[in-house]
C-alpha cells in the first residue's frame, strides 16, 4: 500500500469580476486555508471517500462503477476528479480521507481545493506526470461534467498554480498566467474577507441575463470580443447601442482595463492605487452593472469609512463575499465596525475571515 498526502488552497479574486465570459483577464489569489486529501491505494478496486467535515456519509464504490452521481452527493467531487483520471493510468481502488479547512460555500471554492487536493495526490501516487495546465483543465472537466456546476477554469487554475505572495494573472481567452507579486504582508497589510451570509434570488436568471447583454454589444458593434475594444473606442461605438446594453458593456471593458491597471499598480507597490481600482471595481459592479445587493455595498461602505485602502464585492453577485484591503493593526477595529452596521441594517451577522496570498496545491 503506498499513500500520498497533499494540499490546495481556497481562492479570492482580487479584482476582474463578470469579464471571464467577455475574453478578459482575473487576478486571483490563493488564500491560506486548505483542504487536505489523503490517498491510499488498495488491493481491490474500491474506492471509499470519506471527509471529517462530512463523518456520517463514508461514500464506496468501485473503479469500474464511476459515473456522474445526482443529487447533492459530496462524494461527486472527489469521485469525478478520479473519473477524469482514470484514463491516465489508475488501474487499483483506493481511500480518500478529506479534511477541508475551507470555508464550505463562502464564496472561497472550497470545491476547487477539495478537487485541486485529490488531482495533486493522485497525480503523485499514480505518477501520471500531469502538468499544472492539465491538472487545471482535469478537475474544471470533473466539475462541469461529473459534479455538474459549469464554472469556468479561474478556481482550480489558481489553487494549483497560485504562489505565496503572488496573486496569478489569468487570461481567460488562451488561459495564459502571470504571477503578479502582491506583498501585502510586508507592508503590514492584509486582506479582509466578509462573508455576508446574504443570498439573493436574482443569482441564476441575472446572470444570464447580463451575460447576454455583453453578446450584445459584441454582436451589434461588429467586433469579437469586449476584450478587442479600447474604453475610448467603446465609448464613441456606444451610441450604436441601447441604454442598457451600452451600460453592461461598459463595465466590462473599464473592468478589463482595471485588471491591467492594479497589476501595474501591483508592479510599483502601490497599494493606494490598488485600493482605489478596487473601489472603482464595487462602484461599477453596483451601479453600471447592478450586481451588488445592500449587504455587500453596507460591507463595502463601513470596510472603506473605517480605513480601508479599497473594498469591492467579489464572485458572481446578489450576496456572497466582499473584500477589504486592510492595515493589519486595524482589522479587529474593522470587523467590529462592519458587524455594527450589519446589526443597524437588521441583517443576518457576517462572517469573517483574513488571508495573505499564500501557496498553491503540493504534496506534503
Ligand atoms: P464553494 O466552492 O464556494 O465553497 P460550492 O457550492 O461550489 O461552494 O462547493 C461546496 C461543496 O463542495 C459542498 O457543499 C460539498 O459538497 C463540497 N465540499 C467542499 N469541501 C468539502 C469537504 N471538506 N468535505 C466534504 N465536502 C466538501
Ligand atoms: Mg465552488
Amino acid at each position: 500500500m503506498a499513500t500520498v498526502r497533499a494540499q490546495a488552497p481556497g481562492r479570492v479574486n482580487l479584482i476582474g469580476e463578470h469579464i471571464d465570459y467577455s475574453d478578459g483577464f482575473v487576478l486571483p489569489f490563493a488564500i491560506s486555508s486548505v483542504t487536505t486529501a489523503t490517498i491510499s491505494t488498495r488491493e481491490d478496486l474500491v474506492i471509499t471517500v470519506a471527509s471529517a467535515q462530512r463523518p456520517k456519509s463514508v461514500y464506496r464504490t468501485t473503479l469500474d462503477d464511476l459515473a456522474p452521481l445526482t443529487g447533492e452527493e459530496w462524494a461527486r467531487y472527489p469521485l469525478g476528479v478520479v473519473w477524469a483520471m482514470k484514463e491516465l493510468g489508475i488501474e487499483q481502488g483506493m481511500d480518500i480521507v478529506i479534511d477541508g479547512k475551507v470555508p464550505l460555500g463562502a464564496g472561497l471554492s472550497s470545491s476547487a481545493a477539495l478537487e485541486c487536493s485529490v488531482a495533486t495526490a493522485l497525480n503523485s501516487l499514480f505518477h501520471l506526470k500531469q502538468s499544472l495546465e492539465e491538472l487545471a483543465r482535469i478537475t474544471q472537466r470533473a466539475e462541469n461534467q461529473y459534479v455538474g456546476v459549469p464554472c469556468g477554469i479561474m478556481d482550480q487554475s489558481v489553487s494549483l498554480m497560485a504562489h505565496e505572495g503572488s496573486a496569478l494573472l489569468l487570461d481567460c481567452r488562451d488561459l495564459s498566467t502571470r504571477n503578479i507579486p502582491f506583498e501585502i504582508a510586508s507592508h503590514g497589510l492584509e486582506l479582509l474577507i466578509i462573508d455576508t451570509q446574504a443570498h439573493h434570488a436574482l443569482v441564476d436568471g441575472g446572470y444570464a441575463e447580463r451575460r447576454a447583454s455583453c453578446e450584445k454589444a459584441v454582436a451589434e458593434l461588429g467586433i469579437t470580443s469586449l476584450r478587442d475594444i479600447s474604453v475610448a473606442d467603446y465609448i464613441a461605438a456606444g451610441t450604436r447601442l441601447d441604454d442598457l446594453t451600452y451600460i453592461r458593456g461598459f463595465h466590462a471593458v473599464t473592468e478589463m482595463k482595471r485588471v491591467l491597471d492594479t497589476v501595474q499598480a501591483l508592479e510599483a507597490e502601490d497599494f493606494t492605487k490598488v485600493g482605489q481600482l478596487l473601489n472603482e471595481s464595487h462602484r461599477s459592479l453596483r451601479d453600471d452593472y447592478t450586481v451588488s445587493c445592500p449587504e455587500l455595498n453596507v460591507a463595502v461602505d463601513a470596510a472603506i469609512e473605517f480605513g480601508a485602502l479599497g473594498a469591492r464585492m467579489v464572485g458572481g453577485g446578489f450576496g456572497g463575499s466582499a473584500i477589504a484591503l486592510t492595515r493589519q493593526s486595524n482589522i479587529e477595529e474593522m470587523k467590529r465596525a462592519i458587524s455594527a452596521a450589519f446589526s443597524a441594517n437588521r441583517f443576518k451577522s457576517p462572517r469573517f475571515f483574513t488571508s495573505l496570498p499564500s501557496e498553491g496545491a503540493h504534496v506534503i
